[in-house]
């Protein structure tokens, strides 16, 4: 049976990795729905390549010039934000794949949830901003989550065949970044370009600047605990410079098994995409000569203060991850246009998560709402 795809986010770093790893394998994978914001040219040049049923651009002054440059196919063209969710909840496909960056993606994702579609979760925001109702409507509709993230995607292969045992600890290991090792009297100076160069990983700008922030990993923590049911000391995240092993899994036995391979995304994404299935591929393989040394030690949470406030966030539940994760887009988007200094991004999220009105148990409604009065302190705060 070909498996029914919809990419929404086609055109980041995540999407245009899926679109090669269906392309691929075209006995086993169909493109139904691509979406992007902003990118017209590349969807345009995806949609007449992979000959989807529909195409959204989100960025709705750009509708014309996609309708157009698609006049002669039979792809159906939407624009706006309204639209990613309407077409969230069409028939036409059996699987999501969320790799919209950030909050934007969690529209979508919740209406592809209650229209009983399965779930690739790349957009580890949604879970950060509002994880409990998300989950819980995974369950109510009976809908599968298979995690994208590299370290999620370890730790539910290190589940598998597990369900009747249980988890002492997960170890969430972390690259450490392109500023492994520095300190602050360093990263003050650290410029957008310098924190676009990740050593392991190529990755879309914004999860680029929270690996260099180490906030990447405080966000993963977040996604951990809902996506595998784990209380916050259940957690611990090691700095493993080499990105061998993806991540591990403890159980109550003491024993551990971990999940190792060459960092390349196409990896978890086919595993996530296959799902239940793991399907042949002449990637390269991992070679134990080649990292032949596997060292781990633990983050500095001093020097990379938002792994420390995203662990806040996760100790106190309610709306305050929700908080962080607005207050972190918008310093993250003024850092990448400098407007913002790296250490600065701190002060930013710090100062929001201060202010904003903390609910212990919060509604969707609440959720956005702590979104957008995040956002407008963060934006003010920084004079955007
Ligand atoms: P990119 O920035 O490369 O791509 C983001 C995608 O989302 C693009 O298609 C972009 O469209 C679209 N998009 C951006 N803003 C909006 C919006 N407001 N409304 C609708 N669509 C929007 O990101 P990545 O692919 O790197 O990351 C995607 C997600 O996956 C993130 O949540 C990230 O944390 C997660 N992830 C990524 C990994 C990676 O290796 N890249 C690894 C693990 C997780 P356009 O191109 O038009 O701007």
């Amino acid at each position: 049976m070909i498996k029914r795809i919809a990419i929404f986010g086609s055109t980041g770093s995540i999407g245009t990795q899926a679109l090669e790893v269906i392309e691929a394998n075209p006995d086993k994978f169909s493109v139904e729905i691509l979406t992007a914001n902003s990118n017209e040219t590349l969807l345009v040049e995806q949609a007449i390549k992979y000959n989807p049923n529909i195409v959204v651009i989100g960025d709705e002054l750009k509708y014309t010039k996609v309708k157009e440059a698609l006049a002669n196919t039979s792809v159906k063209v939407f624009a706006g934000e309204d639209a990613l969710k309407e077409v969230a909840g069409m028939d036409c496909y059996d699987l999501m794949l969320a790799a919209i960056v950030g909050f934007a993606g969690l529209k979508p994702t919740l209406k592809a949830i209650e229209n009983k579609k399965a779930i690739a979760l790349a957009n580890k925001e949604t879970l950060v901003v509002a994880g409990d109702i998300v989950m819980q409507k995974a369950i109510e509709n009976r809908v599968p989550i298979i995690p994208v993230d590299s370290e999620h995607s370890a730790i539910f292969q290190c589940l598998m065949g597990e369900t009747r045992n249980r988890v002492e600890k997960v170890y969430l290991t972390a690259s450490g970044g392109p500023f492994i090792g520095r300190k602050p009297n360093y990263l003050v100076n650290v410029k957008r370009e310098h924190a676009l160069q990740h050593p392991n990983w190529e990755m879309g700008a914004k999860i680029s600047v929270d690996s260099a922030t180490l906030m990447n990993k405080g966000l993963e923590m977040i996604e951990a605990k809902w996506l595998f049911n784990l209380k916050p000391d259940q957690i611990e995240v090691l700095v493993h410079p080499q990105s061998a092993i993806h991540s591990m899994v403890q159980f109550e036995d003491g024993s551990i098994k971990a999940q190792i391979g060459v960092p390349d995304m196409k990896l978890p994404i086919q595993y996530a995409l296959a799902f239940p299935a793991r399907i042949p591929n002449n990637y390269p393989r991992f070679s134990f000569k080649k990292f032949n040394e596997f060292t781990f030690e633990e983050p500095d949470i001093k020097t990379f203060k938002n792994l420390a406030l995203a662990i806040e966030a996760l100790q106190k539940g309610g709306n305050l991850a929700c908080i962080m994760n607005a207050a972190n887009e918008i310093a993250v988007y003024a850092f990448l246009k400098n407007r913002l200094g790296f250490l600065e991004m701190t002060d930013v999220i710090e100062k929001v998560m201060g202010e904003v009105k903390f609910i212990d148990k919060p509604t969707l409604e609440d959720y956005f709402d702590s979104d957008a009065d995040a956002r407008t302190l963060a934006a003010d705060i920084i004079r955007l």
